[in-house]
C-alpha cells in the first residue's frame, strides 16, 4: 500500500461504536481521496431529503494519497456534509497540519454519524480511538477548547479540529477550524458537527506515508520547489497575503461595497495587504509543507480593539464584514474577523447576511421594529459588531439571520423583493468578488458550482484571474489566449469545464489551490507526476482529469435529485441587470453587466448536460462509471420540467 493508508474510521455517536473499514484498490482508484471519497459517501449515504441535522446525516473528513508527504502544500483536509444552509451538497476545506497528522495516524477518512447523548470529542491516537466527554468544552471558543484538550491529553503537538459556539447553536453557516485558525468556512458543516454533540477531533499519529518511487517523487518535489522561487504569485502571497487582492479589486471595480451596489471605494486601500503588513501583522504562518506561507497573524495595536489578536485576515473573510457592510476602518475589520472566528462562523455568509439585512432596511422592507431597535445603516460598525454576537448566540434578530440570508427573507415574509437583495444562489451568499469586473468565467462558477452555486473556489477560473501574469498559459491549457480577458465571453465555457475538473482533483489530493490554481507553479501534469510517484500507479493526464469530471458529475447529480438544475443555474439579478456604477477614478468595469446566459450553453456542451434540465446526461454518467447515478436520475428528468416543479427554489428541504 503506497500513498493511501487503505482504511477509514466510521464513528457512530449514537451507538458509541468505532469501526475501521478497508478501502479497496478499485475504490481508491475511482475516488482518490479528500473531496472525491467524501462526495461518494454523501451521495450514497445521505438521502437528498434528509434533514442535515438528522442524526442519520453524515459528516466526513477526508485527506488524499499524497497528504503528509513533501509534495507542496499537501496538508489540507476536506469536510463534507449535506449543507444545513443550502440543503444541498456541501463541503469546504482547510489547511493547517491536521490532515497530515490523520495520515500519520493511519486513516484516509473519518465518517461521523449519529448523535451523542451529551457533548463529546473524539481522540485518535494511532490505532486507539476513543469517544471522550466534552461537556467542559461546550461553549468554548476554538482557541480555548484547543488549549484545554492539549492540556488534558498532556501533548502540545497533537492537532485538533474544533467547532465554536456558533456550531453548537446550529447557526446554519458555522464553520470548522484546525490548528485554531485554519478554517473550513463554507456550507455550514460546523452546525452539522454541533448537531451531533461533537466538539472536536484530536489526532496524534506516529506513522509515515509510504512512497512507491521515492527518487522520482523527490525529483518532482525539487523541480516544483525551484519553480516557486521565481513564481510571481508566490511573492505576492508571501509578502502581503490574499489581501494583496484589495487594491487590485478596488482598481478593477470588483470589490463588494455595500452589498455589491458598488465595486470600489476611495477608503478601501486602508485595509489592503500592503497597509496590514505595515501596521498590525505580527508574523507570517504556513500550513503543512507549504512553499508559499500566505498565512497572517494579526495583533491590533491601537484604538478600541487594541490587544486583540488572531489568525488572518484573508481577503474573502475581511471584505464581507468590511466593505460589503460599508465598514472601512481597518481595526474594526480585523476585530470583526477575530470575533467571527472566535464564534466559529463563515465570514462570507456572516457579512453577506448582515449586508442583505442592511439593504432590506435601506429599502424599507424591514424597520427597527423587526431588528429589535438596531439601526442597520451602512457602515454602522456598532451594529455589525453586535449582530455578529447575536447571530452566533441566536439572540433576537440574530436568530433570524443565523439561518442565512435566503431563509431569513422567508422568515421575515419579504417575498421576491426580499430575495432580490440576498445576492445568493442555491441558498448560499456569494463571496466578495463582483463578476461584472472580476471575470465572466468566475461568475459562471457562481452559477454552477456544485457546493451551492455561489462559490469563489469551486470553479476557480484563475486562468482569467491571474492568467495575465503567465503569458501563454491560456494557450497552453485552453488552446486560446483570448479567455484571459475578464470581460469577454470567448472560451469561457471550456475554461469553466477545465477549471472545475482540475479543482476537483486538487481537492482529492488535498493540496492548496494557491500552489496549483493561483500560482500555476504546479500544473496538471505535475500533479499527475507526484500522484503516480507516490502511489505507484501510472495514470495518464486524461484519466486524471476524467476522475475530476466524475466527481463534479456526482455532486451535480446530488442537486439533480433535489430537482435543482438549469433553472437554478443563475446569478443574482443585480449582476445581470444593473450596470456597474462609477465609484472611484480608475475603476475599469464601469457600465458592465454580466451576461451569464451567453456563456452557459457553451459550458453545458462541454459538460454534456441535458439542455432542458441541466442534469448530467445518461450517456456521460455511464461513460464516467456512474451507471447507478444514471438510474437515479432517469425518473427525475421529466419531473423537473413538470408544472408543479417549475417554481425556482431558493434552498432545499
Ligand atoms: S498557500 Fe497559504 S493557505 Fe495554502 S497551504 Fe500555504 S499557507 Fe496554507
Amino acid at each position: 500500500m503506497y500513498g493511501w493508508c487503505g482504511q477509514r474510521l466510521r464513528v457512530d455517536l449514537s451507538k458509541g461504536t468505532i469501526i475501521k473499514e478497508p478501502l479497496s484498490y478499485e475504490y481508491r482508484r475511482k475516488w482518490i481521496g479528500g473531496r472525491g471519497m467524501n462526495s461518494e459517501v454523501i451521495y450514497r449515504e445521505v438521502p437528498p431529503n434528509l434533514d442535515p441535522f438528522d442524526p442519520d446525516a453524515r459528516v466526513c473528513f477526508g485527506v488524499g494519497p499524497i497528504s503528509g508527504t513533501a509534495a507542496p502544500a499537501s496538508g489540507r483536509v476536506t469536510v463534507s456534509c449535506k449543507s444545513p444552509l443550502t440543503g444541498g451538497f456541501g463541503d469546504s476545506n482547510m489547511g493547517g497540519h491536521w490532515g497530515a497528522e490523520l495520515k500519520y495516524a493511519g486513516y484516509d477518512q473519518i465518517i461521523v454519524q449519529g448523535r451523542a447523548p451529551k457533548p463529546v470529542y473524539i481522540w485518535i491516537d494511532d490505532d486507539n480511538v476513543e469517544i471522550r466527554d466534552a461537556r467542559h468544552l461546550w461553549g468554548k471558543f476554538p482557541r480555548e477548547a484547543d488549549a484545554m484538550i492539549k492540556q488534558e491529553l498532556g501533548d502540545e503537538d497533537i492537532h485538533i479540529v474544533v467547532i465554536g459556539p456558533a456550531g453548537e447553536n446550529l447557526v446554519r453557516f458555522a464553520s470548522t477550524f484546525n490548528d485554531v485558525y485554519r478554517a473550513a468556512g463554507r456550507t455550514g458543516h460546523g452546525a452539522v458537527i454541533g448537531s451531533k454533540n461533537l466538539k472536536a477531533i484530536a489526532v496524534r499519529g506516529s506513522g509515515t506515508v509510504k512512497i512507491a518511487r521515492p527518487k522520482e517523487f523527490f525529483d518532482v518535489c525539487n523541480r516544483l520547489r525551484q519553480k516557486f522561487k521565481t513564481d510571481p504569485m508566490r511573492k505576492f502571497l508571501y509578502e502581503i497575503g490574499s489581501l494583496s487582492l484589495i487594491n487590485v479589486a478596488n482598481h478593477d471595480g470588483w470589490l463588494s461595497v455595500n452589498n455589491f451596489k458598488q465595486g470600489a471605494h476611495p477608503e478601501a486601500w486602508r485595509m489592503s495587504g500592503e497597509e496590514h503588513s505595515k501596521t498590525v501583522l505580527k508574523h507570517r504562518e504556513g500550513c503543512f509543507a507549504c512553499p508559499i506561507c500566505c498565512g497572517r497573524f494579526t495583533e491590533i495595536k491601537e484604538g478600541k480593539y487594541a490587544g486583540e489578536y488572531g489568525g488572518g485576515p484573508e481577503y474573502e473573510h475581511s471584505v464581507p464584514t468590511g466593505p460589503r457592510v460599508g465598514v472601512f476602518d481597518p481595526n474594526a475589520i480585523w476585530h470583526n474577523m477575530i470575533l467571527t472566528n472566535n464564534y466559529g462562523m463563515d465570514g462570507i455568509e456572516t457579512g453577506g447576511v448582515i449586508a442583505t439585512a442592511m439593504e432590506w432596511y435601506e429599502k424599507g422592507l424591514i424597520t427597527s421594529k423587526d431588528t429589535g431597535g438596531l439601526e442597520l445603516t451602512w457602515g454602522n460598525q456598532e451594529v455589525v459588531e453586535k449582530l455578529i454576537t447575536m447571530i452566533a448566540m441566536r439572540e433576537g434578530f440574530g436568530d433570524v439571520l443565523a439561518d442565512g440570508a435566503s431563509r431569513a427573507a422567508d422568515r421575515l415574509g419579504l417575498g421576491d423583493e426580499g430575495h432580490k437583495y440576498t445576492i445568493a444562489t442555491r441558498g448560499m451568499t456569494l463571496p466578495g468578488d463582483d463578476p461584472r469586473g472580476l471575470g465572466f468565467a468566475y461568475g459562471v462558477g457562481f452559477a454552477i458550482g456544485t457546493r451551492g452555486g455561489c462559490d469563489h473556489l469551486r470553479c476557480l477560473a484563475s486562468l482569467e484571474l491571474s492568467g495575465f501574469m503567465y503569458p501563454g498559459l491560456n494557450t497552453k491549457i485552453l488552446g486560446d489566449e483570448r479567455p484571459v480577458k475578464p470581460t469577454t465571453t470567448v472560451g469561457k465555457g471550456y475554461c469553466c469545464f477545465y477549471e472545475e475538473n482540475q479543482k476537483a482533483m486538487v481537492d482529492c489530493l488535498n493540496v492548496c489551490c494557491f500552489t496549483t490554481h493561483w500560482s500555476y507553479a504546479v500544473l496538471t501534469a505535475d500533479q499527475v507526476d507526484y500522484f503516480n510517484a507516490v502511489t505507484g500507479m501510472d495514470i495518464t493526464e486524461e484519466e486524471f482529469m476524467e476522475i475530476g469530471e466524475r466527481i463534479v458529475n456526482l455532486e451535480r447529480a446530488y442537486w439533480a435529485r433535489l430537482l435543482s438544475g438549469k433553472r437554478e443555474d443563475t446569478i443574482p439579478e443585480r449582476f445581470q441587470k444593473e450596470p456597474m456604477p462609477k465609484s472611484v477614478d480608475g475603476q475599469t468595469n464601469v457600465g458592465y453587466v454580466f451576461p451569464v446566459e451567453k456563456i452557459l450553453p457553451g459550458y453545458y456542451k462541454y459538460r454534456d448536460y441535458d439542455p432542458d434540465t441541466g442534469f448530467p446526461s445518461e450517456r456521460r454518467l455511464k461513460m464516467l462509471g456512474l451507471e447507478d447515478v444514471a438510474k437515479d436520475l432517469a425518473p427525475l428528468r421529466a419531473k423537473y420540467n413538470s408544472e408543479s416543479e417549475k417554481k425556482k427554489k431558493k434552498y432545499y428541504y
